[in-house]
């Protein structure tokens, strides 16, 4: 039963089958959402279309659905919301906020050690000239977003240049980033919850920004331990991080309740990844959840 009013999501990129890591952010995810009788939405970041793998997404999902995670209402795919991003890019425009920049990242590079110095702050994009061709669309970034309360890390802080640079978004190519999409896509889904993974903790002052912009309040956010391979790399898609079988879900499902803390009990092998997951919402306990990167060992 959905009672509360508490709205979480799984947002995976399809850039390549489910991995481990991304298991664990759907599982966290998931189980925190559920644990407080929420809704848990399905969205497809297939906007950086790039990266986006043939097939990937329908392998996402399929995986997802053997694995026994159910979701509310339709699945959301980014690359059809174009319209709703160029509407949010109208409003920042309006308010000023955006300029146009031809740098190359080389050319930044070059100035300030790869960080934005603000070089083309002055190409003011405007309802008079609202044409972008050519350019990327920066946005202004102001200071006083630099810290924030995340429920499991307590009190985070991003002040380097890289965290505090005015940030792309909308990209060269014509496609709106990331950080502006997912902003867009989480107040226009009402969700209040963001669980992912620790990899986008930076992140997460530009998108608190944006709300601001928006006029928007932020949602509460939980950023769950990484998963590290031996090199204490991040498991990703793109590199080819194992994919996650679904003839074993039972198995994995164990093994990301350990990466959370969660101590799972050794009779839950016995157990479907459905009834895996009953146990996990009933025994979830979030003050179990570390905030170090732990390596799997594939
Ligand atoms: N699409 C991102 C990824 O797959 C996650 C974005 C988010 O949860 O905010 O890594």
């Amino acid at each position: 039963m959905k009672s509360s009013n508490w709205v979480g999501r799984f947002a995976p990129t399809p850039s390549g089958p489910l991995h481990f890591g991304s298991l664990v952010a759907a599982l966290g995810s998931y189980l925190i959402t559920r644990s407080q009788n929420g809704q848990w939405l399905l969205r497809i970041e297939d906007l950086d279309t790039p990266r986006v793998v043939g097939g990937a997404t329908q392998q996402i999902i399929h995986t997802l659905e053997m694995f026994g995670f159910e979701w509310d209402s339709e699945i959301v795919y980014q690359s059809q919301r174009t319209q709703l991003y160029q509407q949010a890019l109208t409003q920042l425009m309006r308010q000023q906020r955006l300029f146009c920049c031809r740098c190359s990242r080389q050319q930044i590079k070059r100035r300030n050690r790869g960080f934005y110095d603000g070089y083309c702050r002055n190409r003011i994009l405007s309802i008079d000239n609202p044409n972008s061709n050519g350019f990327a669309v920066r946005i202004k970034f102001e200071s006083g977003f630099e810290s924030f309360y995340d429920e499991i890390r307590g009190k985070c802080h991003f002040a380097s240049p890289a965290d505090t640079q005015d940030f792309v978004i909308k990209r060269r190519d014509k496609i709106f980033a990331y950080q502006l999409a997912v902003v867009v896509d989480d107040i226009a889904q009402g969700v209040n919850h963001v669980v992912r993974g620790a990899d986008i903790l930076n992140s997460t002052p530009r998108q608190i920004y944006l709300y601001s912009c928006f006029q928007q309040p932020s949602p509460v956010y939980f950023h769950l331990p990484l998963v590290v391979d031996q090199a204490q790399q991040k498991y990703s898609k793109t590199k080819l991080s194992p994919a996650i079988k679904a003839d074993k879900a039972t198995y994995w499902l164990i093994q990301a309740l350990e990466h959370l803390g969660q101590q799972p009990p050794d009779f839950l092998s016995e157990l479907k990844p459905q009834e895996v997951l009953i146990w996990a919402i009933d025994n979830w306990n979030l003050n179990k959840v570390g905030t170090d990167p732990k390596v799997y060992q594939a």
